[in-house]
């Protein structure tokens, strides 16, 4: 069987890496890929990012079926594309993936449907939304309506940057149409936890538990990137939680959409808010999976990801179970110079460890440029290593980590931190 697998990033060459182990795949091909997806013999890059022509090959190559990775090409319908021309393809319609392009769309949805959420408004009127964070006060947060690749989010520790962040967005115009509608919401303290699921339009699969660290420095301090790392099992998900959170928050969502009038097929990201009381409430909807936290999942995942891939295309995913590799996987990112501002591209990456049992390398931002692994993104590199706890992980992830070179390298040092304290 052949599959597509579309996007560039370490959640791609995650997915392609899982699907290429199957006994039943004859090539996966990533489109574009990157230096690593490159690299590897079981994978081949496509060139093409139209979504007409990746149609055209799809069918004039005889694959059987395209996951897509990222959330644009699905906020630009390829989902609806596909299958109006017969294709099988994983993920949501461009309806359903409004619940992540829109921010105003999903706080509205929420509420309608009683999904726990922060109190919030939606403003395009820069007077109105400077009026609110004053009878708000600080802490606030300020978002972007549109998609902004995770830099459109503002938590506003003072009244001062919650009014700054309302003029760089709605007066200086920064994220263009994506900031032209800007929610501002109630500040929520707690731990977050990714809680990632596959829907097949009826049936509900959850995947393994994870948690991201998005900001850049070690005990999250700095700004916050796509994600500097993440650990799966999140242990603050215990299994009374899960069921509270199956039951509170992603029921009721596919729920929901199905009342809408919007049948979500895909991958369900609800990035989670765990206030010390133990309630979950959501921070946000994503309609893919997590970058960095697919890494970790993969490298845990144990069943044949081809099979259900199969299953959740053809509506029976109840057919399936998963099994995880009982232990816990430590992904750390390595990070370009100057990232997530600016990052320096072009640096020459060395010392990439084989792949063992224990330890994998994906690629994100990088290519093979005559036969040098050069850096061409901001994150670069995301290393996982498996052990039978957060700290024995830890441990065979940095250990490889520290093999790799490439100048300007940035990387936390603690991730994982959270699941040593549980
Ligand atoms: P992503 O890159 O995950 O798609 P995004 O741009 O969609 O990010 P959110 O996930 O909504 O943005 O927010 C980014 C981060 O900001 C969250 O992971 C969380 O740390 C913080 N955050 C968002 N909303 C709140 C809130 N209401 N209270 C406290 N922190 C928040």
């Amino acid at each position: 069987m052949k599959i597509l697998v579309v996007g560039s990033g370490g959640r791609e060459h995650a997915l392609a890496w899982k699907l290429a182990q199957s006994e039943r795949i004859q090539m996966v091909y990533v489109a574009p890929g990157n230096g690593g997806t490159a690299r590897d013999p079981r994978l081949v890059n496509v060139n093409i990012t139209d979504l007409h022509e990746l149609a055209n090959f799809v069918e004039s190559e005889g694959i059987s079926l395209t996951v897509v990775g990222p959330e644009t090409p699905l906020a630009g319908g390829i989902v609806n594309l596909f299958r109006a021309r017969g294709l099988k393809v994983f993920g949501p319609t461009k309806e359903a993936a409004q619940l992540e392009s829109s921010k105003d769309f999903a706080k509205a949805f929420m509420q309608r449907h009683g999904i726990p959420t922060a109190k919030y408004q939606t403003f395009s009127e820069v007077a109105q939304a400077h009026a609110y964070i004053d009878a708000n006060g600080a802490p606030i947060v300020i978002k972007a309506d549109g998609l902004a690749a995770g830099k459109g989010v503002v938590v506003a520790m003072t009244l001062e940057d919650a009014h700054a962040a309302v003029d760089h967005m709605l007066s200086d115009n920064a994220f263009g149409d994506a900031g032209a509608r800007i929610v501002i919401e109630e500040f929520l303290a707690g731990e977050e936890a990714s809680f990632i699921v596959m829907c097949d339009g009826k049936n509900i699969l959850p995947l393994a538990t994870s948690q991201d660290h998005k900001r850049l420095k070690d005990n999250d301090e700095g700004p916050n990137t796509g994600g500097m790392g993440a650990y799966s099992p999140a242990p603050i998900v215990t299994p009374a939680m899960h069921a509270r959170v199956m039951r509170e928050i992603i029921n009721p969502t596919i729920a929901g959409m199905a009342k809408d009038g919007i049948v979500f097929t895909g991958f369900l990201y609800a990035g989670l808010m765990i206030d010390a009381q133990g309630n979950p409430r959501t921070l946000e909807f994503n309609c893919r999976m997590g970058d960095p936290e697919t890494q970790p999942i993969m490298s845990r995942l144990k069943t044949d990801l081809v099979n259900v891939m199969e299953h959740a295309v053809n509506g029976t995913l109840d057919q399936i179970e998963l099994e995880w590799d009982r232990r816990t996987a430590v992904g750390v990112v390595l990070a370009a110079a100057g990232y997530p501002d600016a990052p320096l591209k072009g640096a020459v990456i060395e010392g990439i460890p084989a792949e063992t049992p224990e330890a994998v390398t994906f690629h994100a931002g990088t290519a093979d440029v005559d036969g040098q692994l050069q850096v061409t993104g901001g994150r670069v590199l995301c290393v996982v290593g498996l052990g039978d706890s957060v700290k024995l992980a830890q441990k065979t992830a940095y250990e490889a980590v520290d093999q790799i070179t490439f100048e300007g390298m940035q990387c936390r040092r603690d991730i994982g931190w959270r699941g040593l304290k549980h």
